[in-house]
């Protein structure tokens, strides 16, 4: 009874009712990217009793990201957690009948696939537009669902894509490399009600697609929180949209970068796709002459002259205090090796 009781507020919503109630139990969704967006949405989705709820994130923990991410708090950055495996912590205290996996991973196009199979839904909490196009190239693939979200400053965006039914966000016809947009975190900075709204509305499509209703949104909406505007925009598909007709061109890595400059940390990431399971011990001996090394179960941090690099068990790097690509890259030839 215990778990009849824990959703009656939900079950008492005639969206919901106890079908919808139990279709949300048997549900598996990933969420992909865990800041401000990916918080919100985990936590409600834990909440409601979704089945099975993978959050896949590549960062750990910064003070600057306790403003609006919501799940996080000081003793995570304390304990060096990568996100991924803080928002796992937390939300299992949250709702403990929900599977809640946190993975530690960049999503690329070597391993979308795997990481996202066997997910009935899948949601946006990413701040790059590369790899949105890589889970729309996946949803139509896969015939797996996807909700879009993105924010910046106090304004949000966010589209629900059914593969092969609505358009999808290779439709919108957005630059794949600038994302559409001039502002980054880095210039324009970003409120926390923004994706708090942009979050909240992703989580409503999410339970609605669920359950199976019929009452999704396919309607671009664009909000500006500070200035209190919601607006509807009516998508139409692209004729010559390449997703749309099977040419996954992100999935496929005919577009894609190995470094990529993280939005609002002054910080640059380096992939090495090639790179397999690496032995922080054994690397921690190479360092270890050359600069200051320690290294936990989930990353290794390196300090050699003025730079900081944090190593993944999966190879990825984040090389801080710089903006610079090849520089990062320079750098991660030198200690890492390519
Ligand atoms: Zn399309």
């Amino acid at each position: 009874m215990a778990s009849i009781d824990r959703y009656s507020r939900q079950t008492l919503f005639p969206g919901i009712g106890e079908e919808g109630q139990k279709k949300l139990g048997n549900s598996n969704v990933a969420i992909i990217g865990c800041g401000a967006l990916g918080t919100v949405i985990a936590t409600c989705l834990v909440r409601a009793g979704v089945g099975k709820v993978k959050i896949i994130d590549r960062d750990f923990i910064e003070y600057h990201n306790l403003q609006r991410q919501v799940i996080f708090d000081e003793e995570d950055i304390r304990d060096e957690l990568p996100k991924a495996i803080a928002a796992e912590r937390h939300l299992k205290k949250v709702n403990s009948s929900v599977k809640v996996e946190g993975v530690v991973a960049d999503v690329n196009y070597a391993n979308i696939e795997r990481l996202v199979a066997g997910a009935d839904l899948m949601l946006d909490g990413l701040d790059n537009f590369e790899t949105r196009f890589l889970i729309n190239d996946v949803s139509l693939k896969h015939d797996i669902p996807w909700v879009y979200g993105g924010c910046i400053s106090s304004y949000g965006m966010t589209m629900t894509i059914i593969p092969h039914k609505t358009p999808c966000l290779r439709c919108l016809q957005i630059n794949p490399t600038s994302g559409g947009l001039a502002l980054t975190c880095d210039t324009a900075g970003v409120i926390g009600p923004a994706p708090f709204i942009i979050g909240s509305l992703q989580t409503a499509e999410a339970m609605k697609i669920l359950v199976g209703t019929e009452e999704i949104n396919p309607d671009l909406i664009m909000i500006d929180a500070w200035k209190d505007e919601f607006n509807h925009f009516k998508v139409g598909s692209r004729a010559d949209c390449p997703a749309c007709h099977g040419e996954y061109e992100f999935l496929e890595a005919r577009f894609g970068t190995r470094t990529t400059s993280l939005c609002g940390q002054n910080a640059v990431q380096v992939l090495n796709p090639e790179a397999k399971e690496v032995s922080f011990e054994s690397l921690a001996a190479h360092l270890r002459p050359l600069g200051e090394v320690n290294y936990s179960e989930f990353m290794l941090r390196f300090r050699v002259d003025n730079h900081e690099m944090v190593i993944f068990p999966d190879g990825r790097a984040i090389v801080k205090n710089t903006s610079d690509e090849a520089l990062a890259r320079g750098l991660y030839a030198k200690y890492i090796g390519m």
